[in-house]
């Protein structure tokens, strides 16, 4: 299956670049062989795209919320029509399993109720009460870049898109060059809502192309969903243009502690979950696991032999297995590469991973369980996002040193804790540094009802989800004189210090 590339959408026509910069292939990583998409590319459309929105602005903003809603309600509709289209466009090209890509699908819908809905009160005016005249309003911020990865394709643009359009901004998206076929079919449903011209447009092709986008002068804000490399460098290359907003959701190495007190089977299938689930390429995909020394043994048991039952399999198979391939050939080497290091010999191997031969030569792995014996905030496992399924074990004598061990990593996304004790919960909550602290649940998994985001190198505290309404607007502070003009009221004011009127 090669689906044709219709390239970039921009001012409601698909166009494909004349005079590419160069072509990409994208392959289905389950059968590397199989191409599933190419497409010319080229920077130029960025500017094209940028220019078409920043016309649609002002338009798009007077309409108001009713009068942009009825295109929302639309899109929805053809969202709903294509879902399993859409699913398994994913599970194509990035190749998580069919069930897991008929829920990202249908997040899409929800994320639309919610951002239309209580997601739009955050950024409601604002009335001081007993200040006569005063009140603030949450005003758009321009044309938005839309910067997306590959591990949840459409949800997270998604996220981003939604509540930049409901608040009155135009967008440009551009999506990640290792998931082009599922942006291409939302863009579709785009078209079928039948947006008025510019508001909302797609740019396509790799980095290059999202460089020339976050870069461009007339971009207000850049919300964007990827690693904290590329986070990096698009902090670099706005640093001039201070004004420009700039949403970073980036990396995690998140965290899961285990206590004494804890139902141990829970903790096992919790943790499992999310170090499996999306074969590890989740942000918040537990890669780290602190467990009290008395417990360890136990634990470490129920881990292994949960790991050793992860299935894998066909990713479009309807019954699916629990871990389709890696998405992409570099991701599967860097997987690779790390198995074959126990960093020093810091980590001793409880369950070798690896990669799963056999199956189409796609990029399919086995997890990995190591023990480490010490916190090291540098190698392959401990310090980098490896991005597969991948967890390093430490033990610990008590909270204290749970929670040092916790934070001894650059990353600040998720954590979880799993105790039997709220309090015991609340007071590691106090020293435990997280965007997200989740308890006796794992540390993937997210409500779009709650804020997303992480500290340290995964985010820039503007977390998304149910807030992001907040990073797409800005404040505008309104002062209304609602007394009539009194002249004698001069007289007591700092203008009756004028000089007398001159004759
Ligand atoms: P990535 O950083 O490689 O790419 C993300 C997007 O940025 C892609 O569209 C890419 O083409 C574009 N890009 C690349 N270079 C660029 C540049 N110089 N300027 C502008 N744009 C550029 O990320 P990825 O590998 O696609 O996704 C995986 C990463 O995303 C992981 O680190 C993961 O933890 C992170 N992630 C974070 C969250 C979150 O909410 N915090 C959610 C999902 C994924």
């Amino acid at each position: 299956m090669n689906q044709d590339a219709r390239g970039n959408y921009i001012e409601n026509q698909w166009t494909i670049p004349q005079t590419p910069t160069d072509e990409w292939v994208r392959e289905n990583p389950a059968q590397p062989e199989e191409t599933v998409f190419t497409m010319p590319w080229s920077e130029d459309g960025a500017d094209s795209a940028v220019d078409a929105a920043q016309r649609a602005l002002s338009d798009w903003d007077r309409r108001g919320i009713e009068g942009r809603l009825p295109f929302l309600e639309k899109f929805r509709d053809a969202l709903q029509a294509r879902q399993d289209q859409l699913a398994r466009a994913i599970t194509l090209e990035m190749g998580k399993p069919l069930w897991e890509s008929r829920t990202e699908a249908a997040v899409l819908l929800k994320k639309i109720d919610i951002m239309t809905g209580e997601g739009l009160r955050v950024t409601d005016p604002v009335h001081p009460e007993g200040l006569s005249g005063g009140s603030w309003q949450y005003r758009p911020l321009g044309v938005l870049a839309v910067l997306g990865p590959y591990n949840f394709p459409l949800h997270l643009a998604n996220g981003h898109i939604i509540p930049a359009l409901a608040t009155g901004n135009t967008v440009v998206v551009k999506p990640s060059e290792y998931s082009p076929l599922s942006m291409q079919l939302y863009f579709e449903c785009v078209q079928e809502a039948d947006f008025p011209a510019g508001v909302i447009n797609l740019v396509q092709g790799p980095g290059p192309v999202g460089a020339r986008l976050s870069a461009h002068r007339h971009i207000d804000g850049v919300l964007f969903t990827g690693s904290y490399a590329t986070g990096r460098r698009i902090k670099e290359a706005t640093l001039d243009r201070p004004g420009t907003l700039l949403a970073l959701e980036m990396g995690g190495k998140n965290t899961s502690i285990v206590c004494p007190d804890a139902n141990l089977e829970q903790a096992a299938h919790e943790i499992t979950q999310a170090a499996c689930l999306t074969t590890g390429q989740r942000c918040s995909a537990t890669s780290r696991v602190v467990v009290h020394r008395q417990v360890a043994d136990e634990l470490i048991d129920r881990l292994q032999a949960l790991f050793r039952r992860a299935t894998t399999g066909d990713p479009m198979d309807d019954d699916g297995p629990l871990m389709g391939p890696l998405a992409t050939r570099p991701g599967y080497a860097k997987f690779r590469r790390a198995q074959d290091d126990d960093e020093g010999g810091n980590l001793t191997p409880i369950l070798k991973g690896g990669a799963h031969p056999g199956y189409r030569d796609g990029y399919f792995v086995r997890p990995a369980l190591w023990r480490a014996a010490q916190p090291d905030r540098r190698g392959s496992h401990q310090a980098a996002e490896l991005f597969g399924p991948d967890v390093v074990i430490y033990t610990v004598d008590d909270d204290g040193e749970a929670a040092d061990v916790a934070n001894a990593t650059d990353y600040g996304l998720a954590m979880s804790v799993f105790t039997a004790d709220e309090k015991r919960f609340d007071a590691l909550s106090y020293d435990l540094k997280t965007g997200i602290l989740n308890l006796n649940r794992s540390t993937a998994g997210a409500s779009s009802r709650l804020p997303f985001g992480g500290v340290k190198k995964s985010g820039n505290h503007r977390p998304a989800a149910i807030l992001a309404g907040l990073y797409c607007t800005y404040p505008m502070a309104t002062l209304r004189n609602e007394a009539r003009f009194d002249p004698d009221s001069v007289d007591e004011g700092p203008l009756s210090r004028l000089s007398p009127e001159s004759q």
